[in-house]
């Protein structure tokens, strides 16, 4: 669990629900120690800044190139996007995702909202979903597995590879799904 910035707590008590082993990663040395890492919702400028100040952005890069599962929910998942519109100056991400993101692509005037997902890969109920200053996805290369969209198209959940990545915040509605989802993927790997 990435816990440079951000709403890391809520992933942590998702994975204590569902008696995972999850600790805080703030170091190079604690991602040694992870067979997974989850990147979570926060403000991706800082979380780039400080991973790049405590000298874990490059253990990251490196990370995500060996196919460690890492999973990122909104800001995470712009720090996992190859290419980032709308970005601060100069921001940098992790990539990984050959995916173009948008930030705080629903504007000012719907800043945060909730909605309803249907993602088949999770099956029914369909996921209620928040968004806060959320990013879309707005081009993904074919190896990108879209794993959902909102009525309109704009696509907030995708998958690829070792990588998974929600616009949205599935830690705070009690959704355990998606994480669920993560740890097959963590599990299959290890
Ligand atoms: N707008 C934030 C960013 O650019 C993301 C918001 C969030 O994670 N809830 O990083």
């Amino acid at each position: 669990m990435l816990a440079l910035q951000g709403d890391f707590r809520e992933h942590l008590s998702v994975f204590a629900e569902l008696g995972a082993d999850a600790i805080a990663v703030r170091r190079p040395g604690d991602l040694e120690r992870v067979s997974g890492l989850v990147i979570p919702g926060g403000e991706s400028s800082v979380m780039d800044k400080l991973s790049r100040l405590f000298g874990l952005a490059q253990p990251l890069k490196d990370a995500v190139a060996s196919g460690l599962p890492v999973f990122g929910t909104c800001a995470g998942l712009i720090m996992l996007s190859n290419t980032v519109r709308d970005a601060i100056d100069g921001q940098q991400t992790i990539g990984g995702f050959d995916v173009t993101v948008r930030r705080n692509a629903f504007g000012s005037q719907l800043d945060s909202f909730e909605t309803d997902l249907d993602v088949p890969a999770l099956g029914e109920p369909s996921v209620h979903a928040v968004f806060i200053r959320a990013p879309v996805v707005e081009k993904v290369a074919d190896e990108v597995t879209v794993l959902s969209a909102l009525d309109d198209g704009r696509i907030v959940a995708i998958e690829q590879g070792n990588l998974l990545g929600t616009s949205f915040h599935p830690e705070i509605t009690g959704e355990t799904r998606f994480h669920e989802y993560f740890l097959e993927k963590v599990r299959a790997r290890s």
